[in-house]
Parts: structure tokens; sequence; C-alpha cells
């Protein structure tokens, strides 16, 4: 018997390497007519190093008591941020104090307490909080530095105090671009960048990849909120992110896709379609394919 269309071209997205969980959402991703997309770890490859350590004067902290302090605090969580606090820390040989109380806060960060102090690591503008002493303007002015140069600035707090600055940087992913291209091409619509990150970092890697539209500093409702607004307009949107915070924003979407490699646990089961070979320019591959099975049916 000859496979119905639409199966076969779930057999063909696997080929390609996109796990598309059912027929249903195979004949959703060729009705899409606009596209939202995650940054970290979805346009970037989602394996973020540390670049910089900046411990505050004052603090008593040197740069590896810095990293010390905040890769204690990110050890449970499963953020790519975390992973790359981690890694650095481990690279230096350090030893790492255990976490307790932990707790995330998707698009914002940890807090833990490590030997007996409240630690805080995660996003400048939401920690600091328009926090006016000498010492938040120097923590912000220190992390809008590394932001103007396409880092992810992470503030480090003490008991409430900013002790220090981390820069972390990712790499493009070398099909972003014609990614974005293609989506365009075939949607008829240039795609929307939805970020947890900061505007600046945003910004600059919105035009690297010809991005325009670019909504950053958002918390996962938020992103929901956006794609919810298209929708509204009469848009049937495609969602394509990894993290935790993106899950939100993947079950409200049309069709939602993650990606497989990096992606958290959450975003892999609320997506309607995976990306396991961790290559972003098998998406448009796969809502042409989705064109091609309709054109069948229909
Ligand atoms: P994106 O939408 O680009 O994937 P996220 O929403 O996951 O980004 O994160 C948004 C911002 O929140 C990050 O740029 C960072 O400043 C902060 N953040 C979130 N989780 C963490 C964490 N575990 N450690 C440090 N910072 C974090
Ligand atoms: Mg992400």
């Amino acid at each position: 018997a000859t496979m119905p269309p639409l199966l076969s071209a779930i057999a063909n997205a696997g080929r390609h390497g996109v796990l598309v969980k059912s027929a249903v959402v195979m004949e959703r991703l060729g009705q899409v007519d606009g596209v939202a997309l995650d940054k970290t770890g979805t346009l970037t490859e989602g394996t973020p190093r540390v670049t910089d350590l900046r411990p505050l004067t004052g603090s008593g902290l040197t740069e590896d008591g810095l990293l010390a302090l905040a890769a204690a605090a990110e050890h449970p969580s499963e953020h790519p941020l975390a992973r790359a606090v981690v890694d650095a820390a481990r690279t230096r040989g350090l030893a790492l104090a255990a976490a307790e109380d932990f707790s995330s806060a998707p698009g914002i960060g940890v807090t833990a307490t490590v030997d007996g102090r409240a630690v805080a690591v995660g996003a400048p503008a939401r920690l600091l909080n328009g926090g006016a002493d000498a010492v938040c303007a120097r923590a912000a002015a220190i992390a809008a530095e590394l932001e103007s140069g396409g880092r992810t600035a992470v503030l480090v707090e003490a008991d409430g105090v900013p002790v220090g600055v981390l820069g972390i940087a990712d790499h493009l992913r070398p099909d972003a671009a014609t990614t974005v291209a293609a989506l365009t091409t075939l949607t008829g619509t240039a795609p929307v960048l939805l970020t947890g990150d900061n505007p600046r970092a945003a910004a600059r890697l919105a035009a690297e990849v010809g991005i325009t539209d670019v909504r950053a500093g958002l918390l996962p409702q938020d992103k929901v909120a956006a794609v919810q607004e298209r929708e509204r307009a009469g848009r049937k949107v495609l969602v394509v992110g990894d993290g935790v915070n993106d899950a939100p924003a993947l079950a409200a979407a049309h069709t939602g896709v993650a990606m497989g490699r990096a992606g958290s646990d959450l975003a892999l089961e609320t997506a309607d379609a995976v990306i396991v070979r961790d290559e972003l320019a098998t998406v448009p591959a796969v809502v042409a394919l989705s064109r091609r099975a309709r054109s069948f049916v229909v």
C-alpha cells in the first residue's frame, strides 16, 4: 500500500532530523504565515561561554571567588547560561559549595543559599530593578558595557548586594541568517525575535541575521502575549524555542517547534515537533514538506 502523504511527510521529516509528533502537526506546519524565533539556543548554538569576570570593588571577591559563588548557585539549573557558569568554574578547577533552597525564575535567573549567603544570579535589569545606590550604579554600568559588546551580562548578588557581573557569549548558528531568509520567503512575513535577553545584545544579533522586529527583556508570559497579538491579527504563528521560558509560547502558538539537543525537557514535551539533528535550516524544510504533502490532501 502507498503511505498517505502526511505520513510519508513525517517519515521524510524524520530523515531531515525533525521529529513531528502527529499527522495533524505535519499538516499544520504548512499553514503557518508568521514566525517567532527565540534567541539563546535557537538562533545561537546554545553553548555559551563565560568571557568576562568582573568582581565589584568592595565585594572582597577575586575573579575566581565571584565565579565559584555564581557556579554554586547555578549548579542545579539546566539553563544554558547556568551550564556556562558551572563549566567555567570547572575549567578553572574551582571547588563548588553546595547550594541549598535553590529556586529558578524563568527569564530572570536563580537564587540559592551558598555558604550561608543568599545568592542571586540573573538578568541585571530584573535584579537591580532600578536600585539607585552607588554599588547598583556601578554594576549597571559594567553590565551595559558588556551588553554593548554583544554579551549577555549576568549579575551576581550576595545577601541583596551586587558583588559582580559575568559576561557570557554564544555563537550564532551558521544557518541562522539563511533560515531567517527562507522563512521570510516561505511565509511571506519576516520573523520576529522574542528574547528574554537584554535589548543591546538582541539588537546586535538581530542585525546579523536580518531581523528587524525585536522584542527583548521578555518574561515567558510576554512571549505568549506577543504570539497571541499576532494570532489575533489573523496570523498562524510558528514559534521556535528551546527553553523552559519558551514553553508557554510553544503551547500558545499555532505550531511550536523545539530545539532538541540543548532544549529543556519542558520545551521538548510542549512542542508539536522537535529538531533532533540541531540544524535550524530544517525548520523551513519541514514547512515546505508539509505544503507538498498538503497539496495531495486538499
Ligand atoms: P532567551 O529568551 O534569549 O532564550 P531566557 O528567557 O532564557 O533567554 O533568559 C533571559 C535572561 O534571564 C537571560 O539573558 C539572563 O539574563 C536571565 N537568566 C535566566 N535564567 C538564568 C540563569 N539560570 N542564570 C543567569 N541568568 C539567567
Ligand atoms: Mg532560549
